[in-house]
């Protein structure tokens, strides 16, 4: 286990953004709350990776923001082996209602899962007493539940996946992690009410929609220079002569864009002025880049000139997600029997994850670059990437499925493709904004003020208050 290093983060930064009143009302009432119910303890999120996917994205957001607000937070990260990782990774599948791999999970696996958080849980465990607040992230370290409760430790455990309808695979899944966590938690927080088992009591069920930071670099304000700048240095278009950019650092400082990109590619680089259709997303069959590939060779190549990117973090650096490299060659294979036409307008994008504020610069580049964003997801807790182009005001078009429903109004602030495996639909609505430039900015307008209204980080610091309070009292009542 490992310490991720936090800078505290005042809310006032965010001003610029969020609406003053909401400022005020977090400066005068929420954060004079939580100090005064903090005092003298802490807040410790444990989860199993510092980079790349959204949890790590939202970490990295809210607990700097708690720790502004005088809140003692840490965070710490289980390290597992690729047995844990295929594992856990076998649990994340089948809880989206996947098989995922043909591995078992019985009372063995359970042991496994076990032992390699056991073998991580002294460090935390020396660390935490009664009082603090304990904030597990999605399975990987759930058995650390009972091993808290033990010691009469706070346990909140915060589950970001989920589906809405239960199958065989969600149900064995949800048997697997009962196991570790009924009784040992204190206070649950879901995406979606739907995504909670039935097992777990409504009243220890707490709704929290995850929220972006507009500042980071992943989000924040690039002149059109600096993202043309950045997409070239990268490779990722054509350099037309664009000059040097830059993007500012959590730290304030600023810093040049110098990452480059590893592109699949057999044509030229695009030119600025090509459209672009762009998915960014981990490489995983959930996202379903293949499905996007052929829904645009089938029904957007003939229709547009426009070329398609699939972006996701270069494999070699994402250690909870063994799948990655799979995916990826797998695309890569269907790309190169292409007919050579169309694959040159193709092109799988992969970005290096050593620097991660840089990585999430050059996103924030690609997506304010792209024409068209899309989310073609199978299944989806949430899916940050969609709030993260609906904020930078990009019409979407993603399928209505998990958390994307939430955050999109069909035909209002992006476009719903209702059956995610249905390609002639995506086409068509992605041909569809394509062909209308200002249907495609009232979408992308009305993204941005719902961006805005509902997933900017203020917005669930009041729920977060109000579970960590329960999880404390119903620790010290020894519920
Ligand atoms: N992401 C990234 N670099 C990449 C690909 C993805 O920073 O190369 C980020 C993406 O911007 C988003 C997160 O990873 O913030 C993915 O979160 P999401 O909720 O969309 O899906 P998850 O990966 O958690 O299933």
């Amino acid at each position: 286990m490992f310490e991720v290093p936090l800078q505290p983060r005042s809310l006032e930064q965010l001003a610029e953004v969020i609406p003053q009143d909401r400022i005020q009302r977090l400066a005068d009432e929420i954060a004079p709350r939580m100090r005064e119910m903090f005092e003298g303890k802490n807040i410790i999120n444990v989860n199993s990776t510092d980079k790349g996917g959204g949890v790590a994205e939202m970490l990295h957001v809210l607990l700097p923001l708690t720790l502004g607000t005088g809140v003692p937070t840490r965070w710490f990260v289980v390290e597992g082996d690729p047995v844990f990782f295929t594992l856990t990774k076998r649990l994340h599948h089948r809880l989206h209602g996947n098989k995922g791999d043909n591995g078992e999970l019985t009372t063995v696996e359970q042991g496994l899962m076990s032992g390699v958080v056991a073998r991580n849980a002294p460090e935390l465990l020396q660390k935490v007493s009664p009082g603090d607040v304990v904030i597990l992230h999605d399975p990987q370290p759930a058995p650390l539940a009972p091993m808290l409760k033990e010691r009469g430790i706070a346990v909140v455990w915060r589950c970001h996946v989920g589906v809405d309808k239960d199958n065989e695979y969600t149900d064995e899944a949800w048997g697997f992690l009962r196991t570790f966590l009924e009784g040992n938690v204190d206070e649950y927080v879901f995406t979606r009410a739907s995504y909670a088992p039935d097992w777990v009591p409504p009243d220890k069920l707490r709704v929290i929609k995850p929220s972006i930071d507009p500042l980071a670099p992943k989000n924040q304000d690039l002149s059109e220079s600096d993202i043309l700048g950045a997409l070239s240095g990268a490779g990722i278009i054509k350099d037309g002569g664009f000059g040097s950019a830059s993007f500012v650092r959590s730290d304030g400082s600023t810093a040049p864009f110098t990452m480059k990109a590893e592109i699949v590619r057999s044509g030229e680089a695009p030119t600025m002025d090509v459209p672009l259709i762009v998915q960014v997303s981990r490489w995983d069959p959930l996202k379903d880049m293949a499905g996007v590939m052929h829904g645009f060779i089938e029904h957007i190549a003939d229709r547009s000139d426009a070329h398609l990117m699939l972006v996701g973090p270069s494999t070699a650096s994402v250690s909870d997600d063994p799948e990655g490299q799979q995916v990826l060659d797998a695309l890569t294979e269907e790309w190169r029997a292409l007919p050579h036409d169309v694959r040159d307008r193709i092109h799988l994008v992969s970005l290096p994850m050593d620097d991660p504020e840089q990585n999430g610069a050059l996103v924030n580049a690609i997506q304010r670059h792209a024409a068209v964003v899309t989310q073609k997801s199978l299944a989806e807790g949430f899916g940050l990437t969609v709030t993260e182009a609906m904020f930078k005001a990009r019409p979407i078009v993603a399928s209505a499925v998990g958390g994307i429903v939430d955050q999109i109004d069909d035909h209002v602030s992006g476009i719903l493709v209702s059956d995610p495996r249905d390609l002639e639909m995506f086409g068509h609505a992605v041909v569809e904004v394509l062909e209308n430039p200002d249907f495609a900015e009232r979408l992308g307008a009305a993204a941005r003020q719902r961006a805005i209204d509902v997933f900017l980080p203020d917005t669930s610091l009041d729920v977060w208050n109000e579970t960590v309070a329960s999880a404390l009292r119903l620790a010290a009542e020894g519920d």
